[in-house]
């Protein structure tokens, strides 16, 4: 992806380097957990169709999201933000203000035009090891994450090296798309999805909660292809590939069977890589929020 002309973003907590939030108490719950309910989007739309045009595959996202899941209800901790932190200088900090910069250009632009209402950037912080959130404490392990409460994508950078070595997806966009589909979630936030999910997997049974999250994963994936669209002129021969490579790497399939040699598709809560692959190819096709409604979709 060529992003030699993209400004970068300031919208950017640089937190690496420090202990990792051992964090006090708190309220921790927050929000991740999606799930469900209708979303505001549009029409259905199913859409599927398209085959794409790339001949990508999706790519799909990341794990991303879950993120702190696991750890709400612990606590959650002094959030403190670096107030006047210089902007991260090195390459890696430069890689994630450029593409989060990318995602501030493209949603400030496309929100208005297809919601009516402005778009509200959310911060960005980077870690390593550990790091405490309004939704509690993560470690690098969680994967990347956004938390709602506080409206923070955390991003421990030391995932893309995995996203290389361990999972086989190497390359500059699909780093991107991780980031890209963190800001999906933003955008379901300022949507009111992530709320109403939220509330309809409080009184859904555990199956069908994680369903929820599933669709809501896939919007997030479809989200981000939506930016991809609007990027389109600034990838490079194989970027999309690389990004459906991430995608169908993280897959929860994927993960599942790596961790324990088998797939339990109930406890699913990002999707497979097929779904993902699928999802982002649908929100690259028109370019457009509506598409990515997948808490309509029939099949996913
Ligand atoms: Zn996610």
């Amino acid at each position: 992806m060529r992003l030699d002309d993209q400004r970068e973003s300031t919208n950017i907590e640089d937190r690496r380097g420090d202990s990792g939030g051992m964090g006090g108490l708190g309220s921790g719950g927050g929000g991740l957990r999606l799930g469900g309910g209708r979303m505001g989007l549009g029409g259905l739309l199913v859409v599927v169709v398209i085959a794409l045009i790339f001949g990508i595959n999706p790519l799909s996202l990341l794990g991303g999201g879950g993120g702190p899941q696991e750890q709400i209800g612990q606590p959650q901790s002094q959030i403190a933000p670096s107030a006047g932190a210089p902007a991260p200088g090195d390459a890696s900090g430069k890689f994630v203000a450029k593409v989060l910069g990318s995602t501030e250009d493209t949603w400030g632009q496309i929100f208005p035009q297809q919601v009516g209402k402005a778009y509200t950037p959310p911060t960005l912080v980077m870690f390593s090891g550990a790091v405490s959130s309004a939704c509690g404490r993560a470690t690098s392990a969680s994967g990347p994450f956004y938390c709602p409460a506080d409206r923070k994508v955390y991003l421990d950078t030391s995932f893309f090296n995995e996203l290389s070595q361990r999972f086989g997806a190497p390359g500059d966009f699909a780093q991107a798309y991780v980031i890209a589909h963190e800001i999906g979630h933003h955008v379901q936030t300022l949507l009111g999805i992530s709320d109403q999910v939220r509330r309809a997997q409080e009184r859904a049974s555990e199956k069908d909660a994680n369903a929820l999250s599933v669709r809501m994963e896939l919007q997030a994936d479809c989200l981000a292809g939506v930016w991809g669209k609007a990027n389109i002129a600034k990838l490079e021969p194989g970027d999309i590939e690389e990004a459906l490579t991430a995608a169908t790497a993280i897959g929860d399939d994927r993960l599942q069977r790596q961790s324990r040699g088998m797939v339990v598709p109930d406890s699913f809560t990002h999707g497979t890589s097929e779904q993902r692959v699928r999802w982002f190819k649908i929100g690259m096709a028109n370019g457009a929020i509506a598409d990515c409604d997948t808490f309509s979709a029939r099949a996913l």
